[in-house]
């Protein structure tokens, strides 16, 4: 080597991330601060958690995010064994040096910065320690990694993508530094280039800005502003956020404005009506709509065997696709069909069985590597069925489809929001008279007496009402307790005694809605109730029709049938209404979309106060609340529906005579 302080290096570190607690861990983070100009090429078992893609530039460090194996399971549970306690994560990637002294072997500290757990519809935040393989017990520990050094060609400095900056304050008040030791980074993420200012040790603190809306003025030789335009959100106006930064040197302040340009420059041409399509990346309605961490997580969970599983084990489920697609071969037979968010491949396969000519059958998830498996060890159907990984808003497919087949229902339905990705597939790749099986989704309403699941919810904040806890009074956050538990909607399976009048439904028709109309969906509710009793909610579930030419099918969620994986959801009023027979319950289902892939619901139930100077009318008492559908309280510990349907398990077909309608 002539000159080995000017030279590039590749590097190979392997982190091992150990589970050490006594709670399951279902992701972690691991921040790895690098001292050089470090290109990551490769990172196996683990994604950068900022979203940003790998191969690529991690300057000062950047945080390792779980995937595809982010659980670790603990000793008690394994009984030691390592294999699910730890994972390995091996580093690949360039050190471009950057002019003083290194030796052959480079060190990095890892820091471990957060057990930042998120299970996807389910169970608490779980705390849990976790240890690095020098056996350090953590909060923060100090890991070194070796790194062997090999030769490789000269790689193109990119090292004027990152800056440290001497200062960054926020406008209005630029009085004060936003970040001790700022450091701004330019990059692309799914094709928009973005500019990030983050503290040095925490990137994950970030501030960004989307360069398409940024611009840059030249205060005085080392200061710059950055003006962003918030795009206009819905009814709001939009506001201009700024920075003022300040650079150590007027050198590095001219080639960050050099950089800034550059990085403008390549989104306006992506921008522009290019005829070659691949230069014009723009971010896919899946992520402009969607937060990356949700879908990371989202992905992450069907990415496991064990979730896909517990889908098809749901009896009544996977039995309705099955005897839907068999009862309509007609539909299926020498026709194109897409699968959409296939899955372990099950639907495919039903529709390869039914005689389909060809199946696409589209995963986004790992699971995709799964289907593909699953799907050659049934070598008689697999060579008319195609995998295709990625998402559906994102792939290209050679032909349009015949008939659409998925399984996009979340809990109450629209849970997870991929009725939205389905609607933009049958919109990309249905032909115009195609078919989709489900046609229909009806969400089904009606209002409930419980008064056990009512003082359950109400008796959890009491603990927030002792007034000497180690001899603090906890009784100030009693009130903010109460309403933090009845904001969950509960997820159980309840007996349909308990609803006090007719169900009303809404129809979801997956032929015509658009995929706006998904974002916001807004139901009056008027009821006419049986009993002399008290509400305490309004209770939720749903069916959907697979409206095949030889027959219809349905699939349901109702409180009256076997229950499924699905169960039933109930929105619970903390204030509960009291009624009479044949007095009307009126109010309002009010459903908005957010990025979490979820729901916002708010519930408005009013009846009219019956007694003493009530025929003056115009006495209503009403009760509003809301829930958020990502975060639910899942209570059934005994679904009384499904035990009963496992001990008098009828045969296939009787199984599904029970859910016709
Ligand atoms: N069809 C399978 C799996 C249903 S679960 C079955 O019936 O058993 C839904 C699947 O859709 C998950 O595997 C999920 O990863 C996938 N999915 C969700 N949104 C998607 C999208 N936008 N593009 C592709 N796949 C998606």
């Amino acid at each position: 080597m002539s000159d080995p302080k000017a030279q590039p290096y590749r590097f190979e570190s392997t982190l091992t991330v150990l589970n050490n607690g006594l709670e399951e861990l279902k992701s972690w983070r691991v921040f790895v601060g690098l001292q050089h100009d470090e290109y990551l090429v490769s990172a196996s078992n683990a994604v950068l958690a900022d979203g940003s893609s790998v191969p690529g530039l991690v300057g000062n460090g950047t945080v390792f995010a779980g995937y595809p194996s982010g659980d670790l399971k603990t000793s008690i549970e394994t009984a030691g064994d390592l294999t699910q306690m730890s994972t390995r994560v091996d580093l690949l990637g360039d050190v471009i040096v950057s002019g003083q002294s290194q030796g052959l072997v480079q060190q990095c500290s890892t820091n471990i910065i957060a057990d930042e757990v998120e299970q996807m519809f389910s169970q608490d935040k779980a705390a849990a320690s976790m240890a690095c393989s020098c056996g350090k017990p953590l909060g923060v520990a100090g890991v070194n990694l070796k790194t062997e050094p090999v030769e490789i060609p000269q790689r193109q400095n990119e090292k004027e993508h990152e800056f440290l900056l001497a200062s960054m304050s926020q406008l209005p008040s630029t009085s004060s530094p936003t970040f001790a030791s700022p450091v701004a980074r330019f990059f692309l993420r799914s094709g928009i280039a973005e500019l990030h200012i983050h503290e040095e040790l925490e990137p994950e603190r970030v501030d960004s800005f989307d360069l398409r809306t940024t611009q840059l003025f030249k205060l005085s030789p080392v200061h710059g502003l950055c003006i962003s335009a918030s795009p206009e959100a819905k009814g709001k106006t939009a506001y201009s956020t700024g920075i003022v930064v300040q650079f150590r040197n007027e050198k590095e302040c001219s080639s960050f404005y050099r950089a800034f340009e550059r990085a403008k420059n390549k989104v306006s041409a992506q921008d522009s009506d290019l005829p070659n399509k691949i230069l014009s990346v723009s971010k896919s309605t899946f992520d402009e709509k969607t937060d990356p961490y949700s879908a990371e997580m989202y992905f992450h969970y069907y990415g496991r065997l064990l979730h896909q599983q517990n889908m098809l084990e749901d009896y009544v489920r996977t039995g309705t696709y099955y005897a839907a697609v068999t009862e309509n071969q007609a539909d299926f037979v020498g026709r194109v069909v897409v699968d959409v968010g296939a899955g372990s491949g099950i639907l495919s396969l039903f529709a390869a069985q039914a005689g389909a000519k060809h199946v696409y059958a589209v995963e986004a998830s790992e699971m995709a590597e799964y289907a593909s498996k699953l799907i050659a060890g049934n070598p008689l159907l697999a060579q008319r069925i195609t995998v295709v990984k990625g998402k559906v808003e994102e792939i290209e497919l050679p032909e349009k489809a015949d008939i659409l087949i998925s399984e996009p229902m979340g809990t109450l339905l629209v849970n997870e929001r991929m009725l939205e990705s389905y609607v933009i597939a049958r919109d990309q790749f249905l032909a115009p008279d195609g078919k989709m099986f489900p046609t229909l989704g009806r969400i089904h309403m009606a209002p409930f007496c419980d008064q056990n699941l009512y003082l359950e919810i109400a008796n959890k904040a009491l603990f927030w009402q002792q007034e000497a806890f180690y001899k603090v009074n906890l009784t100030p956050l009693h009130e903010a307790a109460s309403q933090e538990y009845f904001l969950q909607p509960v997820v159980d399976a309840f007996d349909e005694k308990l609803l006090v009048a007719r169900a009303i439904s809404h129809i979801i028709d997956f032929k015509s809605v658009k995929e706006e109309d998904l974002h916001e969906i807004d139901i009056p509710l008027r009821f006419v109730s049986t009993n002399d009793s008290q509400i305490h909610g309004l209770a939720c579930w749903f069916d959907v029709l697979f409206n095949g030419s030889t027959t219809q099918r349905w699939l349901t969620t109702a409180p009256s049938e076997p229950t499924t994986h699905w169960y039933q959801v109930r929105c619970v009023l903390s204030q509960p209404l009291d009624v009479m027979p044949g007095q009307e319950i009126t109010g309002r289902l009010h459903m908005i979309a957010h990025s979490a892939q979820s729901y916002i619901i708010h519930v408005t139930m009013s009846t009219e106060l019956r007694g003493p100077g009530a025929e003056q009318g115009g006495n209503l008492q009403t009760s509003s609340a809301k829930y958020n559908l990502k975060d639910p309280y899942l209570r059934m510990l005994q679904p009384q529906g499904f035990s009963l349907a496992q001990d008098h398990k009828p045969d296939h077909d009787a199984q599904i005579s029970l859910i016709e309608h």
